[in-house]
């Protein structure tokens, strides 16, 4: 945009008021940009110059708030992207007991100095978070109010074939742009009628895609997210399925999302089953690279863990998890699985679920179930497949 202002001879404040119109009015043509004069928007709108907001293709509503809106770019692929009015269970702001942790840290002024420059300390367990077992902390907003939660894509379809995964039956199309992931953000801010910073938005690159395997646009992306839309760093979240050089390039990043690793298998036998790619990037390579992030003040890894019923949801299971994690400074994410055509596990009953959780947590590590959200349209983890057929009626 700058170099743009700077070929048609404008002064360089020119640049701010487009970024502007661009990422916090969002505006979706050139004419609509108030702030630049008449001429100025013709010479652009001449010179070919467009603005705009990926297209809402189709918005499906679920019976708890949640929105799976299908997106749709210029040359026709489109994603998924999910509104949480009250989150999922398990970040910053949700109004779970993992969230609400989340949210005391997100508010400290401690965490993430100034600068990009980070404290980083010791990859050790939390206290905080064994406090939680037993102290409720109040919400102090009301209904709505910093809750609210975008989960975004970063690919059309997904390479990395997990097994229990509806994104995965697509493939991977193609990767996203950085203005791409930033307008669907813009999109559902734009249809939800809310406005970072005012209203406290957390955001997690756990849609379609793996971000890891765009690594380059989803960095790019964080950073506009951050500077342009207003949306700050630690109320994001970005999850990998294991892409561990980027696990260590992520680490170096001077704007960076908070960090979530789908484990989902205890050993490296069930992992290679369920994730084809642990072969490539095992559970000792993983590891490794997970207790050598650098963590800043007040941070943790998540670890989010996908229970497939009789598969890897076995006492013995969550034995091994905590031993692989035992020491780190981490919390665990349990997700029964969000059943889905095509998959051929099943989802282990809430019982089952407690007693994986009751024995990470009797081994000090702290584990939380996530609530699973919009399931009733296909909008829930692992279930992302721009699946119009099933989905019940769209929304006006
Ligand atoms: N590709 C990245 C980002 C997607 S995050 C990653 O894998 O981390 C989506 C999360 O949902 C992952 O933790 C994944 O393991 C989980 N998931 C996938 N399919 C699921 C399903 N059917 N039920 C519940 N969770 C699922």
């Amino acid at each position: 945009m700058a170099s743009l202002v700077d070929t048609l001879g404008e002064p360089s404040y020119r640049t701010k008021q487009f970024r502007e119109a661009v990422y916090q009015q969002r505006a979706e043509a050139i004419e609509q940009i108030s702030t630049l004069p008449q001429q100025l928007r013709r010479r652009l709108a001449e010179k070919g110059v467009s603005v705009g907001l990926p297209r809402i293709e189709k918005r499906f509503v679920s019976q708890d708030g949640t929105v799976r809106y299908l997106i749709a770019f210029a040359d026709g692929q489109s994603v998924e992207t999910v509104w949480m009015p009250e989150g999922d269970g398990g970040e910053a702001g949700d109004g779970s007991e993992a969230g609400e942790l989340a949210e005391r840290f997100a508010e400290s002024s401690s965490l993430y100095t100034a600068g990009g420059e980070s404290t980083t300390e010791k990859n050790e367990p939390i206290a905080a978070f064994r406090r939680s077992d037993t102290q409720r902390h109040r919400q102090p907003q009301g209904q709505n109010q910093g809750r609210s939660t975008i989960c975004i894509s970063s690919q059309v379809g997904c390479a990395v074939d997990c097994q229990f995964c509806l994104t995965a039956l697509l493939g991977v199309k193609r990767n996203l742009t950085a203005g791409e992931i930033v307008g669907q953000v813009c999109a559902v801010l734009k249809d939800q009628k809310v406005s970072p910073p005012e209203d406290r938005i957390n955001l997690v690159f756990m849609g379609m895609g793996e971000p890891f395997l765009n690594y380059e646009n989803f960095v790019k992306a964080a950073r506009l997210l951050v500077e342009e839309v207003g949306i700050a760093e630690r109320r994001m979240t970005v999850s990998t399925a294991g892409i561990v050089p980027r696990i260590h390039d992520f680490g170096g990043e001077a704007i960076r999302p908070k960090l979530a690793i789908s484990l989902n298998a205890s050993n490296d036998a069930l992992r290679t089953r369920l994730m084809p790619l642990n072969k490539k990037w095992n559970l000792e390579v993983l590891m490794a690279a997970a207790r050598a992030y650098p963590l800043r003040t007040r941070e943790w890894i998540t670890f989010e863990y996908v229970l497939l019923g009789g598969v890897n949801d076995t006492p013995e299971n969550a034995k091994e998890v905590a031993e692989l994690l035992r020491g780190m400074r981490c919390k665990v994410n349990l997700i029964a699985l969000n059943p889905g055509p095509g998959i051929e596990f099943t989802t282990p009953d809430a019982e089952r679920v407690a007693g994986f959780q009751k024995i990470l947590r009797e081994a000090g590590i702290p584990a939380f179930v996530r609530r699973p959200r919009g399931r009733d349209i296909y909008a829930a983890c692992g279930q992302l497949k721009r699946t119009v057929e099933v989905a019940t009626k769209p929304a006006p």
